[in-house]
């Protein structure tokens, strides 16, 4: 049977994600050493847990409001605030979704239309431009670059506007790069969107995990709160990914419309995911503080045993990703990745799964035990020495 005829264009044209093949090979090989992961290795705390079990017990196993518990956005409207300084109404400035991904998603479907361009600063998470292609919108990458710190800069942001960008994308903390950008940068870009009147999707699921620098939205840059749509959630910084739990801010104008979407195509946000989110984001500072002080603890020997090696690096300073260059080796990224995991049995992720821009590079998690760390790094040594022979 021809069942291509019964799929879309889109969907067709869409490519899998570069990361699958790879993990394929891995999931095939027992004793890897995985360096790959793009989520904590922490459980998640247990009283997030005991939250939800409780909730459950109790017998809250219904359907939420749609926009999420009211208890819940409250909260996150508290956290919002003393995280990014902007204050988010929670009854009709706040949603709460099915991960950072449903966010995106939502968004995108909410927003862009056919033919619209929709700038990505590359090298970028994978979800980005199929969720612009499934609208027939344009993902247009900005390739960044190790010399610029991967940062976007509004110089480079004004070759890329045209009569028909509508939107733009900013991560900061980064996935893949580790990039954050700083408050001038932000503030120069802003002036840009505000400008040329372009929408921009902050995704800021990385937030709390950052190092020796400070976390600023650029939807608290002046003029901007009315043009940027937020996107975060528990996953990253409270260890939650299973849960699927994450939200958008916005101004009212703006989320209604996104909410139309998630009330036909999801209801709400699982209600005992929603009841642990509400323990983490009131009581759950002093956990994420005791991941970040480990995730910076590993940052430093990834970063001192990459450098060691003679590997070309740029400083992570957020999220829990090195992202080094192997153009040194001879290799492509690709064949550093299968050749690292079949001589070596460590995973790592090709650059150019995130980009073009992220060819010669690779993606390095350190959301993986000490000892891990460690052995990989080694390993790893022993196979960048044995190329430069
Ligand atoms: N944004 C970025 C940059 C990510 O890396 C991820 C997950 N890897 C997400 C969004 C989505 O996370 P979740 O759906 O688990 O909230």
């Amino acid at each position: 049977m021809a069942f291509s005829k019964f799929l879309s264009k889109q969907v067709t044209e869409i490519k899998p994600s570069g990361i699958r093949r790879f993990f394929d090979l891995a999931a095939e090989m027992d004793d890897v050493l995985s360096l790959s992961i793009g989520e904590p290795d922490f459980p998640t705390p247990l009283p997030f847990c005991e939250a939800a079990a409780k909730a459950c017990a109790a017998g809250d196993t219904h359907y939420s409001a749609n926009y999420g518990m009211i208890e819940l956005r409250q909260e996150i409207s508290k956290y919002q605030k003393d995280l990014i300084g902007v204050e988010y109404d929670p009854k009709t400035e706040i949603l709460v979704t099915v991960g950072g991904s449903e966010a995106v998603d939502i968004t995108c479907r909410a927003c862009l239309e056919p033919g619209d361009e929709f700038l990505i600063p590359e090298p970028a998470f994978v979800a980005y431009a199929p969720c612009a292609l499934l609208q027939n919108a344009v993902p247009v990458a900005i390739p960044t670059t190790i010399e610029e710190g991967f940062k976007l800069t509004a110089d480079k942001l004004r070759q890329y506007i045209t009569p028909k960008t509508k939107m733009l994308l900013i991560n900061s903390p980064c996935n893949p790069t580790g990039a954050v950008m700083d408050k001038e940068s932000l503030e120069e870009v802003a002036k840009l969107c505000i400008e040329h009147d372009l929408l921009v999707i902050s995704d800021e699921i990385y937030a709390e995990l950052i190092y020796g620098t400070k976390h600023y939205s650029i939807a608290a840059c002046p003029g901007m709160r009315e043009r940027t749509v937020v996107i975060s959630g528990a996953s990253k910084a409270f260890a939650m990914t299973g849960w699927r739990l994450g939200y958008l801010a916005a101004p009212v104008e703006l989320l209604s419309g996104i909410a139309k979407i998630h009330q036909f195509a999801l209801m709400c946000s699982p209600t005992p995911s929603q009841h642990a989110a509400l323990e983490a984001f009131k009581n759950g500072r002093e956990e994420v503080d005791k991941m970040v002080h480990e995730y910076a603890r590993r940052r430093e020997v990834i970063v001192r045993g990459l450098r060691e090696m003679g590997l070309e690096i740029c400083e992570p300073q957020g999220a829990f990703y090195a992202f080094p260059s192997i153009k040194s080796t001879g290799l492509s990224d690709e064949e550093f990745c299968e050749r690292l995991l079949q001589e070596e049995h460590v995973a790592v992720v090709p650059g150019s799964a995130f980009g073009e821009s992220g060819r010669g590079f690779i993606r390095i998690s350190y959301a993986a035990s000490m000892d891990t760390i460690h052995q990989a790094l080694e390993k790893m040594a022993h196979f960048v020495a044995s190329l430069k022979q």
